[in-house]
């Protein structure tokens, strides 16, 4: 057996360039840098790579790791799940515990978040998964009801809802939709409600009630008998974290009521907590036929997903008598689930959603807008609970960037790494989604870190 801290990190780095293929990645730059760091350990909200470095965790691993690593808890559940029962699947009318007890937990959840509706759950592995499902689960909805023609989904250019096929072609990123010949047919995508991107200097209102109204122009020139869903990140993570104005979800929900479309809540980053409630529809308050969640369900110890759906939606399926014929060798699995419904129990136990809403997100946005705002090279520091996003600017009180676009937020990512933060850039921002554990003091460092990462990259940038 390998040993869990001696690792031969020089070798694996040679490994990782032979042989490894690391996801969203470039192969050149994989092997120009000699290969990938390698994170060998973490505790709490910190990482700690083969070299030694310890890094603060201010994306929470993929914005997943909801409860800090090391949760000795988790790993107990896993193995005692192992040994009981490590694997069996729910394709020959069998079922595990796990599973069984995580749809209940989930549906419980989600009736107190959402009142009552959404009372059906089908697991898959990861967010991608979920939202493939979502998409034959949502064409196979208005097939059974004899309404076939009604195959479009509504989706936003710079959504992210996975790398699969179907749920890439959901996503709304022109540059993954390059490879493989993306989107499928069927698939539309209209604005985002950006305020600093796409709505600078205009109305809260105004700009929520235009990025609306998008939407209704283009279910109106498709035809609205054509349209299935409209599918939205709450806060749109890996877009940037893209904020909504206020009054934007109410709006965009009324237009799906309007046209009996349904609605669908990719909550695979929001949920679990991320701003502060259970679910973002909730904060933002919206009720979603359906809900894609992953990453915090089980803080990224196992990968697993979940889809929920209204009861109408399983009543239609019931009632044709006929099988949904989707599903993978992992849906439910009995190991991820016990260590999901465990996650569940660390969430709620140690108040760790409260926490987020009542302190630690109101303190990060406080030490934003204190000590990241007021930076020269700061268009716009925004956060919601424990996400946020600093949007770098060429020039202050204009959202202005740097030689066109895209070159300031990798210059300072890699200072706020070498300064011992992992942070992510997209495009010209930095983000962060840091584990709700996280402390004011960790907090402290974050924001200071960035700060100190800005006036690194200011030679660089002017
Ligand atoms: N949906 C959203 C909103 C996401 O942020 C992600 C991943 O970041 C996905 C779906 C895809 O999830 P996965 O990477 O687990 O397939």
């Amino acid at each position: 057996m390998s040993s869990l801290r001696n690792h031969d990190i020089p070798a694996l780095r040679q490994l990782d360039v032979a042989h490894h293929l690391p996801a969203q990645s470039s192969y050149a730059l994989q092997q120009e840098l000699g290969g990938s760091r390698i994170i060998t350990h973490a505790k709490g909200c910190t990482v700690t790579d083969g070299e030694g470095h310890s890094l603060l965790d201010g994306m929470a691993g993929l914005w997943c790791v909801n409860v800090g690593y090391g949760r000795d808890e988790l790993a107990e559940v896993a193995y005692r799940q192992m040994l009981e029962l490590p694997y069996y699947n729910t394709f020959f009318r069998t079922a595990t515990p796990p599973p069984v007890e995580l749809a209940a937990r989930l549906a419980g959840l989600l009736a107190k978040a959402h009142g009552g509706e959404l009372q059906h759950i089908f697991f898959n592995s990861s967010g991608s998964e979920s939202n493939d499902t979502v998409f034959r689960l949502v064409r196979t909805y208005w097939m059974l009801k004899g309404q076939g023609d009604r195959s479009v989904f509504i989706s936003r250019h710079n959504a992210y809802h996975g790398s699969t096929v179907a749920s890439a072609s959901l996503g709304g990123m022109d540059f993954m939709h390059v490879q493989g010949g993306l989107p499928i047919p069927g698939i539309e995508h209209v604005m985002q409600p950006y305020p600093f991107g796409e709505g600078f200097g205009e109305d809260p209102e105004a700009f929520a009630a235009r990025a609306a109204q998008a939407i209704e122009d283009r279910i109106l020139a498709i035809g609205p008998e054509k349209i299935a869903a409209f599918i939205g990140e709450p806060v749109q993570g890996a877009g940037g974290v893209i904020i909504p104005p206020p009054g934007y979800w109410q709006k965009v929900e009324a237009i799906c009521r309007k046209y009996g479309i349904l609605l669908v809540a990719d909550e695979v980053i929001c949920g679990f907590g991320r701003l502060g409630s259970w679910f973002g529809f909730q904060h933002f308050g919206f009720t979603p036929d359906i809900v894609s969640m992953a990453k915090g369900l089980s803080s990224g110890y196992l990968p697993i997903s979940a889809t929920a759906v209204s009861r109408e939606i399983v009543a239609t399926l019931r009632a044709s008598g006929e099988e949904f014929v989707h599903g993978y060798t992992y849906s439910g699995h009995p190991v991820c689930a016990a260590v999901a419904l465990a996650n569940l129990d660390i969430l709620e136990r140690e108040d760790l959603i409260g926490r987020t809403a009542r302190d630690t997100g109101p303190y990060l946005a406080a030490a934003m807008a204190e000590r990241l705002a007021p930076h020269p090279l700061v268009g716009e520091a925004r956060s919601l609970g424990l996400i946020g996003a600093v949007e770098i600017v060429a020039e202050k009180g204009t959202n202005r960037r740097h030689g066109g676009g895209g070159k300031a937020g990798p210059i300072v990512r890699d200072h706020c790494i070498a300064r011992g933060l992992m942070v992510r850039a997209i495009r010209d921002s930095i983000v962060m989604s840091p584990p709700l554990v996280i402390t004011h003091a960790q907090i402290d460092q974050l924001v200071d870190t960035i700060a100190a990462a800005l006036d690194d990259a200011g030679e660089a940038l002017s």
